[in-house]
């Protein structure tokens, strides 16, 4: 009786949700084909909480038992076919496949898998909600959705007709589904598979890991080796090629265990839903406090923030140009699914690797997908055989699409190969890798490849003590040039922010270095500073997630002002021999750094005080990488003085403002509309 009424309810649901109408379509298609299939498949839309308010009964059946509802489903469904005459070629109930796809789970405990907790239930058969990223996945194969059996007696009557349908229900593998091992249910022959009618489906199976997990990648060191644990999931018919490398989905599945070569616990994903995480609503008080203090000007409040970021690394006041470019790098970075466009990669010219490398490291902390690329693996996707046997071709996803929207921090550049190092500089120029999957390998005859887009910014940097650089230095006759003869010159240019960091330089108050130093030695967790108690590692992770949460455009003078520095320094940047040094995407890293200056302030205006930054950088980057020019920039330009109170603050602004004068001077003089060259731009 209680079955009935749930086929009643059933029956209501699927007319009042408009899923009946869609099934009658779905037959439609079906009928029209005039093609025999073994089975049919039908996937439901089922809203939970509207079930369950309508029929609490079916609502739980469909939570807790979804195999058996299915079956209600299609009983309901094979009344509806044969009711109103749907599908001509249909004969048995068992030919229909219905796939409960449901929209949501009830947001309790209970429903939900946590990876990190184990034994993961995979008895029960029920839906359960996971999140995680997708760290690998293969090419797509086929599976058998359903086939049909016919008994090999000729003289039984069940060597006609549909009774035999086998489909695949989740965590089956292929072999569960055909086998040529049953027999007849009346007459005890063997079975065979009629093969015309068998139906095949599409499959994928992808690899997550908790967020959490990503956590190894930020807190140890180099050399400790690390182990995680990723859960599978499998993808099936329209549920194929909606996960990406690199992104994290919340998924709707049924754990099951598959028996294989080994034993292991996966997932049957039913729904998959694109997470993206809450943006925060606010920055701290102390933060808000600083913010309008130094409302007055568009350059104190970052001078500030890079003046005493990282005060549990470096005293305050040590590295304040490279502190801001972290920052800068940082709010550049997205933690929702959408596309990176605005990345800044940084390369470091050091002879203070380790303070640089502690900086840097601790930096990546900062955002949910900073990424310290563990030497042991790779930073580019790998190719592997699948372990479920299933001939697919399995692709890792390597540190870099790994930080996807976020920071992948390689480490010494030198300790990178040579071969390494030119995917890098190809893939830091255009934005994407393509792994080629040569089928002879992977016992298939076609070659693939497939692209991904590689959305995160590279940290790395140069030794420039190392005893077999010093060797090499090399007299330099352009001003302001480094000697960085041991990288490939194309790979330091690919990089759009050179920083050069040393002790030697302005910015490095040597005594108060060697103070934090030993007082961190002695006591690893105190906090030396005032800044670092009034504006904790929170509260910058916080001001962060906010500032690169902020939609930015640019003014129109700030517009006018970037494009005419652009193509200043383009021409005065030409010679007749090499053409222009500067590629395409200095426009695409000036725009990035202006943008970032200007979300780093809370702004969402990107005004020509940011330009004017964007501009600094960018030139001194310049003067690195090829010596100086008539815009002669200081290596300290941004940061000109030590920064200890507000005179000196106030001190910066002035000679800001001469440097805007002289760069609007510079884009009047060489700008566009002026005819100072004659070359062929
Ligand atoms: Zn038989």
């Amino acid at each position: 009786m209680s079955n009935l009424k749930m086929k009643e309810a059933a029956l209501i649901y699927l007319d009042r949700s408009g899923g009946l109408q869609k099934f009658i379509d779905d037959c439609k298609f079906y009928n029209d084909s005039k093609q025999s299939y073994a089975v049919y498949r039908f996937s439901i839309l089922i809203n939970p909480s509207d079930i369950v308010e309508l029929d609490a009964e079916l609502g739980n059946y469909i939570l807790h038992q979804p195999l058996k509802a299915a079956h209600v489903f299609q009983s309901v469904c094979f009344v509806a076919v044969k009711t109103l005459s749907l599908i001509g070629q249909l004969q048995t109930e068992t030919q229909i496949n219905i796939v409960l796809k449901l929209t949501h789970l009830p947001p309790l405990r209970s429903y939900s898998l946590d990876l990190c907790e184990f034994p993961l239930d995979y008895a029960s058969q029920r839906f359960y909600m996971m999140q995680g990223i997708v760290i690998a996945m293969t090419t797509v194969t086929k599976y058998t959705q359903g086939a049909r059996f016919l008994c090999s007696d000729e003289a039984c009557p069940l060597s006609k007709g549909f009774e035999y349908i086998r489909v695949h229900v989740p965590g089956a593998t292929e072999s569960a589904t055909v086998r040529n091992d049953f027999l007849c249910n009346l007459c005890s022959s063997s079975l065979q598979e009629d093969r015309k009618f068998r139906v095949l489906g599409d499959k994928q199976i992808v690899e997550i890991i908790t967020a959490k997990a990503l956590h190894a990648f930020q807190g140890y060191s180099n050399s400790q080796p690390f182990r995680f644990q990723s859960l599978t999931i499998f993808l099936r018919d329209e549920s194929v090629s909606k996960m990406n490398i690199g992104n994290e989905y919340k998924i709707i599945g049924i754990p099951t265990c598959v028996r294989t070569s080994q034993t292991a616990v996966c997932i049957e994903a039913n729904s998959i839903i694109s997470y993206n995480p809450e943006v925060p609503s606010g920055i701290s008080d102390n933060f808000r406090y600083l913010l309008s203090l130094t409302s007055s000007s568009c350059w104190k409040f970052t001078a500030i923030l890079a003046n005493i970021f990282a005060s549990q690394i470096v005293p305050p006041g040590t590295y304040n140009l490279l502190k801001l470019c972290l920052l800068m790098s940082l709010v550049q970075t997205s933690d929702r699914n959408k596309e990176l466009k605005d990345c800044l990669d940084i390369l470091i010219m050091t002879s203070d690797t380790l303070l640089v490398d502690r900086l840097l490291n601790f930096s990546i902390k900062l955002v949910p997908r900073g990424i310290r690329h563990p030497v042991s693996t790779e930073i580019f996707p790998t190719l592997s055989r699948n372990k479920y046997g299933t001939g697919a071709v399995s692709i890792q996803a390597g540190s870099a699409l790994l930080a996807k929207g976020g920071i992948c921090f390689i480490g010494d550049l030198a300790s990178h190969k040579k071969d390494k190092l030119e995917q890098l500089q190809s893939v830091v120029e255009s934005r994407s890798i393509t792994v080629y999957i040569p089928g002879k390998k992977f016992g298939d005859d076609i070659n693939q490849q497939m692209t991904f887009p590689v959305q995160c910014s590279f940290w790395s940097f140069v030794d420039m003590d190392s005893s077999s650089r010093r060797n090499m230095q090399k007299t330099n006759t352009l001003i302001g040039r480094m000697d960085c003869s041991l990288i490939p010159a194309n790979l330091v240019e690919a990089f759009g922010l050179l920083i050069n960091c040393n002790e030697s330089s302005s910015s490095y108050p040597l005594i108060s270095t060697v103070q934090h130093t030993l007082k961190k030695a002695i006591n690893p967790e105190e906090l030396l500073y005032v800044a670092s108690k009034k504006f904790t590692t929170e509260d910058f992770e916080k001001l962060l997630a906010f500032a690169k949460n902020l939609n930015v455009e640019f003014s129109l003078e700030a517009e006018r002002m970037i494009h005419g520095y652009y193509l200043a320094s383009r021409r005065i940047r030409t010679d007749s021999i090499s053409g222009s040094k500067l590629s395409a995407s200095a426009l695409k890293y000036l725009v990035s750094l202006a943008e970032a200056h200007a979300r780093l302030n809370l702004r969402n205006k990107v005004l020509k005080e940011d330009v004017l930054i964007a501009a600094l950088l960018f030139e001194t980057s310049l003067t690195l990488k090829y010596g100086a020019t008539v815009f002669c920039v200081a290596p300290n330009a941004v940061f000109p003085f030590e920064l200890y109170n507000e005179e000196y603050l106030e001190q910066r602004d002035i000679y800001l403002n001469q440097c805007q004068q002289q760069l609007q001077q510079f884009i009047a003089t060489y700008g566009p509309g002026t005819a100072i060259f004659t070359s062929d731009e």
